[in-house]
């Protein structure tokens, strides 16, 4: 069978760097097995489901290099939903419940105060026809829970019922199907909440595999039952780690923290985001993975961390600068094509600066260093007269990598100064800085012109 997988977010929000983390162990998982990835929007909620947020999230995971094999909306499929409802409906394992929020609160407390799990006891299984008659009458209308098995005959007495998976991530587990709510599937007036569409889908749509937030765990149990219930095949299950904030906060779609967009804004490049998203919290260092395919070789799912993993922005800077080190001309043209380098120097104007660039965005920097008017260093008596003469033995040009060591011999010579005390001030006239690239690069591209207008 062909592997599928599918992320399945809510567009309720940006993509942040928690959700990019369980689209590319999907999106992964599916490349290593030549399987098939399906973005599916859990749009149920139409209150809070936007159109606007569904085409964000696909232009975000297009930027990190994911493109998905088919893409759905639930919103669009809820014919599926209400026959599968039937079904279970017709099986005796979907039934109506009248209570409000309040009744289930005070009937929880009761519980509680008797010492018993907070549990729903499937009061409204004991109402007759007329009772629910009666009720509709009044004007209640129902919302729909799943009866769990984990009952003998009586369901009023539920036993001790585990159902186990092995995960992908974290082996061998079991939820008590005894210490859970029979689920709410569908709201009172007829919507449905998560669960049953999500179970739906993946029967409907052949995933064999579902990659997830460890959130989701206790789900997974019933999500179990349910699948069994419907006759569908259950799925292989994996929960990875969730990330948090450095502060160990929670990120979520709706503050915007960590967003895809914000750090796309703010310069970084997409593969630095890609390689954080998967390898904090795996064993072993974070490195930057130049590609999604050798990101693919370090997502080894079973290596995942059991705890919650931190998502440090100080790693993700240090990630983009190696990145960008290491970047192939090719890769950045496009981008350099805004700056005013000359035509034909781009090349070798980004081999001279990308070693001091956090950021791509930092070459606008060096070509206003290299190409625009910088602000004049201010020097000592002495400097000055040393940097003016240096300026007289300037060579002619042309100016290639050679051009500085003659130029610096030269003054050495004439000058008596050498190392830094030579070096440094030479820097400063010609740049306005006291760092920055190596001037053997530098020089031929600022050219003798520019480099005589910068003479102190
Ligand atoms: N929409 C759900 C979520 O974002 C999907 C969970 C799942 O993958 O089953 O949490």
């Amino acid at each position: 069978m062909t592997v599928t997988v599918r992320f399945a977010p809510s567009p309720t929000g940006y993509l942040h760097i928690g959700n990019l983390r369980t689209a590319l162990f999907n999106w992964l998982f599916a490349q290593r097995s030549n399987g098939r990835f399906i973005l599916r929007f859990d749009d149920t909620d139409r209150e809070r489901s936007r159109s606007e947020y569904s085409e964000a999230i696909v232009e975000d995971l297009a930027w990190i290099g994911i493109q998905p094999d088919r893409v759905e909306h639930q919103s669009r499929r809820i014919a599926l939903y209400d026959a599968a409802a039937e079904r279970l409906k017709a099986a005796g394992v979907l039934y109506p419940c009248y209570e409000s929020a309040e009744e289930l609160e005070r009937r929880r407390r009761l519980r509680r105060v008797r010492g018993l799990p907070p549990i729903y006891g499937r009061e409204a299984l004991k109402l007759t026809e007329d009772d629910r008659r009666r009720l509709e009458a009044e004007g209640r209308r129902p919302h729909w829970r799943f009866l769990l098995p984990n009952f003998a005959d009586d369901p009023f007495s539920p036993r001790r019922t585990e159902m186990s998976w092995n995960d992908l991530v974290r082996g061998e587990q079991s939820v008590d199907l005894s210490s859970l709510s029979d689920p709410i599937l569908v709201r009172e007036e007829g919507s449905y909440l998560y669960t049953l569409p999500s179970i739906v889908d993946d029967g409907d749509l052949g995933v064999t595999h579902v990659i997830r937030g460890d959130d989701h765990v206790t789900n997974t149990g019933v999500q179990i039952a349910i699948f069994q219930a419907l006759g569908l095949a259950v799925p292989v299950f994996g929960h990875h780690n969730l990330l948090t904030t450095i502060s160990g906060e929670g990120l979520s779609k709706r503050t915007g923290a960590l967003s895809l967009r914000t750090l796309r804004d703010e310069g970084y490049e997409a593969m630095a985001v890609a390689s954080l998203a998967v390898e904090v919290g795996l064993s072993g260092s974070i490195e930057a993975a130049p590609d999604l395919d050798a990101l693919g070789e370090r997502a080894d799912l079973s290596a995942v961390s059991g705890a919650l993993s931190k998502f440090d922005p100080a790693e993700l800077d240090r990630l983009n600068r190696d990145i960008v080190h290491r970047m192939d001309y090719g890769a950045v043209a496009p981008r350099l094509a805004e700056l005013p380098i000359p035509s034909g120097e781009a090349e070798a104007f980004w081999q001279a600066i990308r070693a001091n660039c956090a950021k791509v965005a930092d070459a606008a920097l060096w070509a206003d260093v290299v190409y625009g008017g910088i602000a004049p260093a201010e020097f000592a008596d002495d400097d000055l007269t040393f940097v003016r003469e240096a300026f007289e033995l300037l060579p002619e040009e042309p100016w290639d990598g050679e051009t500085w060591s003659v130029w610096t011999s030269g003054v050495k010579a004439a000058t008596g100064r050498k190392g830094r005390a030579l070096f440094m001030p030479l820097r400063r006239a010609l740049t306005g800085l006291d760092h920055g690239p190596e001037l053997k690069e530098l020089l031929p591209l600022i050219g003798r012109e520019r480099a005589l207008a910068r003479r102190p």
